[in-house]
């Protein structure tokens, strides 16, 4: 059903325009999302300032309509028609806001790029975020998955979330706890319909550490004279990022499409009795985590093609858009994936983006 349907477009547009608000009609979404699928939200709203956000949701939540936020798009699988109301997200805006002994404090507007904060912040002589240089999207979505890559995760550094509470209707300030962080997730990406980011404030320490126990970079810098500086491992994320993954700009994905599964010390054991060569990481609770690409490529599908869309053929964590592909061609493929790797493996992957 449309939303439209049910509801005048033109009251609700009437409603919000008195108070500064644009309502957009049929906003096509090919370019704002990674994977380059055809989609059109029914009705969209670009949000460059928080104030924008309470009367807009108090007219969608009032009017029963679906809704959710759109960042740069590249971590969802979007069907061809959005129903309801799309945020786009650009609230823009980062600064210095405190120094301390410690660490040097910064707010970000959920709409920037987060590649570009990463920049900004090492020109400014800050660093603690180069270890997750090149990921594509905002800073308000950082949060939801709890973004990671080469041994460090955004949860490492954030200090506080500012969001709207669609619940309570308000503004919250929410602590790194109540965000409750975990690998590729958090409260924000268990209760969708819940919050919305505006703003996200770091903490950078000041006596910084590089993290090279990853092992691509363990590797890149494997006979150093002196310690790399933070611009030197950024420059480094980059050059072995660009190797290693498409970019959406040529080739649409969404980066890794599976979660690494977890296992048991016991699971593992028997596992590596069958397949003595699996990778496997070591979480230090007990559990341990598997290469979901390796059990990918084991199963066969690195390279292969269904239809319009595929598996990356130098990574078999990332399916691919092959040009004309949709979000019904790209799950049916995730689904053999699933089936193949729990038959031949017993593991159970999950899909890592965001199903909309
Ligand atoms: C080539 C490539 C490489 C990648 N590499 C990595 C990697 O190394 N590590 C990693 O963790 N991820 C990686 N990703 C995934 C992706 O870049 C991140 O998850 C990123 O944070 C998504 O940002 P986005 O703005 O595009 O979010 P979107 O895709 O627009 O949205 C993702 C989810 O967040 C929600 N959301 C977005 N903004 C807000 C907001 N302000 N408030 C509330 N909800 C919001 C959306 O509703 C959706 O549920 C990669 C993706 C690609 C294409």
């Amino acid at each position: 059903m449309q939303f439209s349907d049910t509801f005048s477009f033109q009251s609700l547009h009437d409603e919000l325009s008195s108070q500064g608000i644009l309502i957009l009609r049929n906003t096509q979404l090919r370019e704002r999302n990674s994977l380059g699928f055809a989609a059109t939200a029914e009705l969209s709203c670009v949000i460059r300032s928080a104030e924008q956000i309470p009367p807009l949701m108090s007219a969608v939540l009032s009017a029963g309509m679906p809704w959710r936020v759109l960042g740069g798009g590249s971590n969802v699988v979007l069907p061809a028609h959005l129903p309801g109301m799309t945020l786009l997200m650009e609230i823009g805006g980062q600064a210095i806001i405190s120094n301390d002994q410690a660490a040097t404090h910064i707010r970000v507007g959920a709409g920037v790029n987060w590649h570009e904060l990463v920049a900004w912040s090492l020109a400014q002589g800050l660093p603690g975020l180069e270890n997750l240089a090149l990921i594509p999207g905002t800073t308000g979505a950082a949060p939801i998955q709890n973004i990671g890559a080469y041994g460090v995760e955004v949860s490492d550094l954030i200090q506080s979330i500012t969001a709207f509470d669609c619940t309570a209707q308000a503004f919250v300030e929410m602590t790194p706890d109540a965000c409750q962080f975990a690998y590729r997730d958090s409260i924000f990406k268990r209760q969708p319909q819940r919050y919305i980011i505006s703003a996200v404030a770091f903490s950078l320490p000041k006596n910084w550490v590089p993290q090279l126990q990853y092992a691509d970079l363990t590797n890149f810098f494997s006979a150093p004279k002196n310690l790399p500086s933070p611009t030197t491992i950024f420059d480094a994320v980059c050059t072995i990022r660009q190797k290693k993954l498409p970019d959406p700009k040529v080739i649409g994905n969404v980066g890794s499409f599976f979660k690494n599964p977890s296992v048991s010390q016991i699971q593992l054991a028997q596992l590596l009795n069958t397949f003595p060569r699996m990778i496997t990481y070591p979480q230090g609770n007990g559990s341990h985590k598997l290469a979901a690409g390796w059990l990918i490529d084991q199963c066969g599908f690195k390279g292969a093609q269904r239809g319009a869309v595929g598996v990356y053929e130098k990574q078999a964590l990332v399916l691919i858009n092959l040009g004309k592909g949709t979000a019904t061609e790209l799950l049916a493929l995730a689904s053999e994936i699933q089936a193949a790797v729990q038959d031949r493996f017993g593991v159970l992957l999950e899909i890592e983006p965001v199903r909309m």
